[in-house]
Formats: C-alpha cells, sequence, structure tokens
C-alpha cells in the first residue's frame, strides 16, 4: 500500500476522503506531520493547492496531495472563493454574512469549486484535478451533516441543501468528490 500525505489540517476533509476511497485504491492517506504551516498566498485554487502540496512533501518527504477548495457565487463575483475559510470568523459567521450580502440578490446561482494537486516527493506536479458542484444559496440554512457553507448551499437537481444529504450522496456529487476521483483513476493507471 502506498503511503501518500494528504496536505490539511481539516479533519473533515480526510474524513470524506477515506470514505471515497475505502475500497477503490491501495492508497493509505495520512495526515501532514506537525508544523504543517502553508502559506496559501496564491491568487487561485490552483496555486494554492500547489502551495500545500509542495509544503506537505516538503516536511513528510513523501508524495503529498493537495485540495484547495471554496464556494464561489455569482452574484459577488466569485467571493468568497479562494478566501471562503477566511471570509468572518467562524463557520456560523460566515453562514451569516453570506446569506445577509445575498439578501436581496434574485441571482443566486453558486458553485463549489476544489483543485487537486498532486506531487511526488519532491514537489514535481504528477497531477492536478478539478471538480465542481453547482447549486444556489439558499433563502435559510438547513440540515445538519458535512461542514462550511454546506447549510446553506441548494443542490443543483436536488431539493435540499448540501448538509441534509449523508455522507455518502454527498461524496458522489461533491466538487471533493469529483476532483477525488479524477486523481484515483490517475493514481490505478500508474500501476
Ligand atoms: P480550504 O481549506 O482552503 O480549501 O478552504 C475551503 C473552505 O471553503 C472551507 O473552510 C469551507 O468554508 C469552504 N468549503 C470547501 N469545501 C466545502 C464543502 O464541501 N462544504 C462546505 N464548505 C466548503
Amino acid at each position: 500500500m502506498k503511503k501518500i500525505v494528504f496536505a490539511t489540517s481539516n479533519p473533515h476533509k480526510l474524513e470524506e476522503l477515506q470514505a471515497i476511497c475505502k475500497g477503490h485504491c491501495d492508497v493509505e492517506f495520512v495526515l501532514p506531520p506537525q508544523g504543517f504551516d502553508p502559506l496559501e498566498n496564491g491568487k487561485t485554487f490552483e496555486e494554492n493547492s500547489l502551495i500545500k502540496a509542495r509544503e506537505a512533501a516538503k516536511i513528510s518527504g513523501l508524495p503529498a496531495l493537495a485540495d484547495d477548495s471554496g464556494l464561489c457565487v455569482d452574484a459577488l463575483n466569485g467571493a468568497p472563493g479562494i478566501h471562503s475559510a477566511r471570509y468572518a470568523e467562524t463557520p456560523q459567521k460566515r453562514i451569516d454574512k453570506l446569506l445577509n450580502v445575498m439578501k436581496d440578490k434574485t441571482n443566486r446561482n453558486a458553485k463549489f469549486v476544489c483543485v487537486m494537486t498532486l506531487v511526488d516527493s519532491t514537489g514535481k506536479t504528477l497531477c492536478r484535478k478539478r471538480g465542481e458542484c453547482h447549486g444556489f444559496i439558499a433563502y435559510s440554512q438547513a440540515g445538519t451533516h458535512g461542514f462550511g457553507y454546506d447549510p446553506i448551499f441548494t443542490v443543483e437537481g436536488k431539493n435540499c441543501t448540501m448538509a441534509e444529504l449523508s455522507e455518502e450522496e454527498k461524496n458522489l456529487i461533491s466538487h471533493r468528490g469529483r476532483a477525488l476521483e479524477q486523481i484515483l483513476t490517475f493514481l490505478k493507471e500508474l500501476h
């Protein structure tokens, strides 16, 4: 079994990744060693995922996979985008702020974006994939599953928010699930 560092300090993301991979690939994903604190100063999801992957490979000496993700809202010209995690102090404050900013907007179109970059132990890019999940910003929050903006993101084609889906249902259609599926295909083809 191959070991790949998953460059995150977000345990929800590692859980989602492990759930998606279960039974589908011969890779053990592990968290980076202590001291993992990349300077995410890129201007795009692509740049930030590469920064994180390279930092994790550097401090672990192992191949590394990183994701950078966020919520892009059409009426806000793509904001909060790469700043999604820092849009306000806490997850609930981020939700409240977005609902408030969106309260008079009729265009509710939004998408979750995830870019995953896999690098080897020297930091060289092996593969980069993007996954998107389209939907709308709800008028109020609903659901308790998932994390982040899930309770205010109505999934296109479903009559509910992302936070009302089960973990399995979310993984099938999520931006991260879609990006990861392509990364797993790449990993399988390596053998
Ligand atoms: P990252 O850790 O820099 O990729 O930050 C991503 C941020 O975007 C998270 O902290 C969440 O606020 C938001 N986000 C990304 N993926 C999801 C998701 O699947 N559901 C809800 N919010 C998400």
